[in-house]
């Protein structure tokens, strides 16, 4: 797993999604495996599965729509102040830097439920 699939993980697991992945366990005849979410597939079809499902967060936009419109109690203003001075602008390294973005939102997300 790399580490930006590492931060997608963390983050899915942070804000109550999914993160589809081999849970490890396999069926007696070793003919199909499990996904965390469930859903049983011969091996290579659940790789097709995880790969189709998980979110890349690739786009900062993705990152944004999470926390802003998906999560509710999370405002824009609450977020954005511990990242920035102005609570109307972001960092736009924050969109340029790969992974910027979601790093800043995994740290908030952590800090927020301790
Ligand atoms: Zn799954």
């Amino acid at each position: 797993m790399t580490d930006h699939e590492k931060l997608c993980k963390e983050f899915c697991k942070l804000t109550g999604r999914c993160w589809h992945e081999w849970d490890g366990v396999k069926t007696p005849d070793f003919h199909e495996i499990k996904c965390t979410c469930g859903y049983s597939e011969v091996t290579f079809l659940l790789n097709k599965h995880i790969n189709e499902n998980n979110p890349t967060y690739e786009n900062p936009a993705d990152v944004l729509r999470v926390i802003i419109k998906d999560l509710g109690f999370v405002t824009t203003q609450e977020f954005f102040s511990l990242n920035r001075e102005s609570k109307e602008m972001i960092d736009v390294d924050m969109i340029l830097e790969k992974d910027a973005l979601l790093k800043a939102a995994v740290k908030w997300l952590k800090e927020e439920k301790k």
